[in-house]
């Protein structure tokens, strides 16, 4: 986050709105985690010190409030961008939420942050065709299972595989053909990528005309990011997110919100978070 904050205080992003995180209440994580799952993640927060619910992901006691308001300021966000009192929007927190299934605590992740701003435009803004697509280095695998058999959404994620979690194969493609997988091999380049969205992403997303659009960025399929082996930089977060602001445009009215997920090469994930939102801001003026 001090990263983040670093890159955006540049002088450029001075006439970014900015608006602090509210804290998520129940009603919001419930439209995709069971009541009992909530009970889980608040008795596992300790008074003090660290917890662990399983090898990558710790709590300490100010993990939970942490985790509700990143769901907080997605939601916040999609209200935002749906009374057409921003554009766009990037949500900057921590911890990400991408890889939180129903149930289960995973990769660092407790609530699905994405699904559950999907499913508030859903049922808040009575949306039908929501598009969340996800380019972090990792599979999506919590998104994946939050919206599986969730006919108003169009789930995307394009991440390395083999890489962990294992999951995201072509061949998962949701209850109602409403996934969409695209594996990239380890060592895969800006170059590859830009074509594997112009030949299958991108013409799938226009097909399905969202009427929103969420991301799930995480910039750890960057080159120097320490947890991956793929070859993108700054200018290929940049490309990616001009593309998504074009769906966005012709079908949704340019709505798009965008919540950080992975990267962690500081340096890298500084940069190309400022690359993402330098093209938020242009597509969105
Ligand atoms: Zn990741």
């Amino acid at each position: 986050m001090d990263a983040i904050d670093a890159a955006l205080g540049a002088a450029e992003f001075a006439d970014l709105l900015r608006h602090d995180a509210p804290l998520a209440e129940d009603a919001l994580l419930l439209l995709c985690h069971p009541p009992d799952y909530l009970d889980r993640i608040r008795l596992a927060i300790p008074a003090a010190g660290i917890y662990q619910l399983d090898a990558d992901t710790h709590v300490s006691n100010g993990s939970d409030d942490a985790a509700r308001r990143a769901v907080g300021a997605a939601c916040a966000a999609v209200d935002l961008v749906m009374g057409g009192r921003a554009a766009n929007a990037f949500v900057a927190m921590r911890p990400p939420g991408h890889h939180a299934e129903r149930a289960t605590p995973m990769g660092f992740c407790l609530y699905g942050t994405v699904a559950i701003a999907a499913r508030h435009a859903m049922e808040r803004h009575g949306l039908s065709r929501v598009a969340v697509v996800d380019f972090d280095v990792h599979h999506g695998n919590g998104t994946q299972d939050l919206l599986w058999d969730e006919r108003r959404a169009f789930f995307v994620s394009n991440h390395q595989m083999p890489l962990w979690p294992g999951s995201g194969r072509p061949e998962e493609r949701g209850a109602y053909g409403n996934v969409l997988n695209v594996p990239l091999p380890p060592g895969t380049d800006g170059a590859t990528f830009r074509r594997m969205c112009e030949d299958t992403v991108l013409p799938q997303l226009d097909r399905f005309a969202p009427e929103l659009v969420l991301v799930s960025a995480g910039f750890d399929a960057h080159r120097d990011d320490p947890l991956a082996q793929l070859e993108l930089v700054e200018e290929d977060f940049a490309w990616i997110t001009g593309a998504l602001c074009d769906i966005a445009a012709r079908h949704a009215g340019g709505r798009l919100v965008s919540c950080l997920e992975g990267g962690y090469d500081l340096p890298a994930l500084g940069a190309s978070v400022a690359a993402h939102v330098r093209v938020l801001m242009e597509k969105g003026a």
